[in-house]
């Protein structure tokens, strides 16, 4: 039993097939997934996505790669939402200092706004820290105690040990297939096993066999085999312990 921790299923990419897609899950042994939102105007259709199939849990945010649909009324929007739908995360959201043309300032005032969330509701975060693992570790800091994912992580060794002596876990997904990620497989080979999550991220980030094609949550067991081969052990003993860490992260029911 896997737990694919980021799969975007309510994107317009899976319209077409999106049943198809999740009977594959489950066929792959993928038995939940919790899809994070990106922007306010997608909770609506995420809402009703999730509620197609058992297993799919939603979590609700405004994502800094959007920054430029958000508007301030829109974290008490959140808000009211998250107090009346009960997700399982607040997210995805975070700091994007990679992709240019998104003011850090803004970027940070919905960061902050949302981990206040988090912590008033008690709900773990959906982070998405892209050259910013660092101002993502001061700012969950400022809001401790908090609980959380650093989702499709490619920092230092070090900034997982901080995350994740700060509560939080480290998604990893399709680049741990990429044999040119040197760094990011050396860190997986040697990050406690209790710290990590997987994820797909789909429709993004194929694993290296499907590069450039649409990502599918299915996919998740090729992310699994290959951390297992990188740390030496069976596949079956990195789903049992990433499916424990994420119910008990995202307070899932037992898929045991
Ligand atoms: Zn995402």
């Amino acid at each position: 039993m896997l737990v694919d921790s980021h799969c975007h299923l309510d994107a317009e990419e899976f319209d077409a097939d999106r049943d198809a897609v999740i009977a594959r899950a489950r066929a792959a042994g993928v038995a939940a997934q919790i899809v994070p939102a990106v922007d306010a105007a997608s909770w609506e259709k995420l809402r009703a996505v999730c509620a197609t199939a058992p297993g799919l849990h939603p979590a609700y945010g405004l994502h800094p790669m959007y920054l430029e649909r958000h508007r301030p009324e829109h974290l008490s929007a959140l808000r009211e939402w998250i107090e009346r739908e009960r997700p399982v995360a607040v997210g995805e959201c975070g700091l994007d200092f990679f992709v240019d043309g998104l003011d850090a300032a803004q970027q940070r005032t919905y960061f902050d706004g949302q981990l206040r969330l988090a912590r008033e509701f008690a709900l773990p975060v959906i982070v998405h820290a892209r050259r910013a693992v660092d101002d993502v570790l001061a700012a969950i800091r400022r809001f401790a105690p908090l609980t959380g994912v650093a989702h499709s992580f490619s920092g230092s060794a070090d900034q997982a040990k901080r995350l994740f002596e700060s509560g939080f876990l480290i998604g990893l997904g399709g680049p741990v297939t990429y044999e040119r990620a040197q760094r990011l497989r050396g860190l997986v080979a040697t990050l406690p096993i209790e710290s990590l999550l997987l994820e797909t991220d789909a429709p993004d980030q194929p694993d290296s066999a499907h590069r450039g094609q649409r990502n599918e949550p299915a996919r998740l067991a090729t992310v699994c085999t290959t951390i297992a081969a990188l740390r030496g052990i069976e596949p079956d003993a990195v789903a049992h312990a990433t499916t424990a860490n994420a119910e008990r992260l995202f307070r899932l029911p037992s898929l045991a």
